[in-house]
């Protein structure tokens, strides 16, 4: 039996986090004074873990973090990952989700390795305003050199994640329309959920699907493409066919009812929700001696619980247990 929550969303892609570190503090994120609160767990560990899920049904694995290019080991990991065969007994399909800054040197031997694909986080094309987004300074020209060289690599298509926050970048998408026609990559938008460190959300700060959609329109028409139920993103191209962008639009248009997916964080707790205020210790089962016949019971137990829905901007919303960079996005 593959797994299924108990409102019948077949569970089919797993996120794990391998790292609770990260070298950015961007400031829809992070508060910028605390670090990594989380440990991590070897690699075998999350390969077994994988292992495991691969068995009930997943078929796509993104690494996440932090910042999963600060652990050391990744590019080996990628390379175990890529021997594990689905419950069809086929590959799964490897991607991972970075900020980019030590990309340009690891995009090949991870392409190399076995990854498909590569989501770069970017949430200004300047640098001065790239640098006070992430308060690292000079972040830019490395983050560019690594969607160039993800893009040379073969990762194909790159995508490239941005935030939008009124008042902050959001004079920044005509900019990221250009940037995707001339580097040829996929954009995508992301609206700011209330994941972030500092509790410095409000539905006034979140540049919604609709208004993106009219900004770049100023820019040139977009026509919307078709995408599967699943997928987070509604997907359009421009006019002229050159250049695609993604909006996710959990905020204003939520899509839990086709969630497919399910994380584990860096030491091993399984979340079945970006929203969940309890997490499940699967490493604790492990540490424990269990089998992998029990592991799968586990697993399949806390699946069938996974949330309905998330209550962003309703009266009974309840801040999750941890934030994005603890979770992994
Ligand atoms: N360090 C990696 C990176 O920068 O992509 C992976 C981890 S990061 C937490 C994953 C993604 O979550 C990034 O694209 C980031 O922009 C996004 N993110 C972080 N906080 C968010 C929030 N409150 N709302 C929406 N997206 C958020």
């Amino acid at each position: 039996m593959l797994l299924t929550d108990k409102f019948g969303r077949p569970i089919t892609d797993l996120r794990i986090s391998i790292t609770d570190h990260c070298n950015y503090k961007c400031v829809y994120c992070r508060t910028g004074n605390e670090g990594a609160l989380y440990g991590d767990l070897p690699f075998s560990d999350y390969l077994r873990m994988a292992r495991i899920f691969a068995a009930l049904g997943i078929k796509k694995v993104r690494l996440t973090g932090g910042e999963p290019l600060l652990r050391r080991g990744v590019v080996d990991f990628v390379r175990e990952l890529s021997m594990l065969r689905s419950a069809d007994g086929e590959p799964l399909e490897l991607a991972l989700t970075t900020n980019g800054h030590l990309l340009a040197e690891t995009a090949r031997p991870l392409k190399n390795a076995g990854l498909d694909r590569v989501t770069v986080s970017m949430d200004a094309v300047d640098p001065v305003r790239f640098a006070r987004i992430t308060r690292v300074p000079n972040g830019y020209d490395n983050v560019l050199a690594g969607i160039r060289a993800a893009k040379r690599a073969g990762l194909d298509p790159v995508k490239v994640n941005c935030v939008l926050l009124r008042g902050f970048n959001e004079d920044q998408i005509i900019p990221f329309g250009m940037f995707a026609r001339e580097e040829g990559v996929v954009l995508r938008f992301i609206e700011f959920m209330p994941l972030e460190e500092d509790r410095v959300w409000s539905p006034a700060v979140v540049v919604a699907l609709d208004e993106i959609l009219e900004r770049m329109a100023e820019y040139r028409p977009l026509v919307e493409i078709p995408h599967q139920r699943s997928e987070t993103a509604r997907r359009y191209r421009f006019d002229d066919g050159i250049g695609e962008i993604g909006i996710i639009a959990p905020v204003s248009h939520p899509f839990c009812g086709h969630c497919s997916r399910v994380r584990i964080t860096s030491d091993g707790k399984i979340r079945t929700c970006l929203f969940s205020v309890w997490d499940h210790d699967l490493h604790a089962q492990m540490r424990r001696g269990a089998s992998d016949a029990a592991l799968e019971d586990f697993i399949r137990g806390v699946i069938l619980h996974k949330e309905e829905r998330h209550h962003i901007g309703e009266p009974d919303f309840v801040p999750a247990s941890r934030t994005m960079v603890h979770i992994g996005g």
